[in-house]
């Protein structure tokens, strides 16, 4: 069942997400060469604790939980990946992905960053990455199908000769991080039911994730670090996502 937000809910929200974006503003200025992934860690968690925000993602449940505020993703790292002892280097690429509770209403976005001067086609991944995201948040329209907007999405992707992950996909948000619908970045043809009507009053949490080569993706042995199979680039980019009467309002922006 979808849960739809009154423009009230809507408003708590996106103070949640606001948190969620001045956190990013905080991860972008750090994502320079020398830096430790675990300090960014640091920095992120101190803002949520500083505000009381309850940090959506340490803890989170799996065959071990989720030790970190934020997943921190370089490279061929796809999303999941655990912050620690790596140090940035000049032409990584750092997807970093951090969601907080505040008063009871959940943020979450992601974004993949560059350190300093990154090569032709990771700076082409980033440009696709993100026009991806925007362009889904442009064609969203109450009453359309979903997968009229992941089509447009495949489109592009495609069209740069990169490919969309399948094996996660965004979600509908709200008090709880994951609520319905599953909001997949392609059209799901095995699975037409899921392929939602736009609603005046729903928040999806829009998620793309592009590889530069195969879309295959498998988990490393920390439990949790999804890379891809073929060892070349990946980026991530999301945002929080409320549909209106005229559109798309996105709640994971600075104030
Ligand atoms: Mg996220
Ligand atoms: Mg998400």
């Amino acid at each position: 069942m979808i849960q739809l937000k009154s423009r009230r809910e809507i408003e708590r929200m996106r103070l949640a997400g606001r948190l969620v974006a001045e956190a990013h503003s905080i991860a972008r200025s750090m994502c320079q060469p020398g830096i430790r992934t675990i300090e960014i860690e640091n920095e992120l968690e101190a803002l949520f604790a500083k505000h009381n925000a309850r940090p959506l993602f340490k803890g989170y449940p799996g065959e071990v939980p989720f030790p970190a505020v934020t997943c921190i993703s370089v490279n061929e790292e796809v999303v999941h990946g655990i912050p620690g002892p790596r140090v940035l280097r000049e032409g990584d690429i750092v997807s970093i992905d951090t969601g907080c509770e505040l008063n009871g209403w959940c943020g979450d976005s992601a974004w993949t960053y560059p350190v300093g001067k990154v090569n032709a086609e990771c700076k082409k991944l980033l440009e696709v990455g993100e026009a991806v995201l925007m362009k889904a948040i442009e064609q969203i329209q109450p009453g359309k199908k979903w997968y009229e907007v992941a089509a447009q999405m495949e489109k592009i992707v495609h069209a740069a000769r990169f490919s969309l992950v399948e094996d996660f996909v965004g979600h509908g948000i709200g008090k709880e991080m994951h609520e319905e619908p599953q909001v997949p970045n392609y059209q799901d043809l095995a699975h037409p039911k899921e392929n939602f009507r736009l609603q005046v009053g729903m928040v999806l949490a829009i998620e793309p994730m592009i590889n530069a080569g195969t879309k295959d993706v498998g988990i490393t042995d920390d439990y949790w670090t999804v890379i891809t199979l073929d060892g070349k680039p990946s980026v991530h980019f999301e945002h929080t996502v409320a549909v209106t009467t005229s559109g798309a309002d996105i709640l994971t922006l600075p104030a």
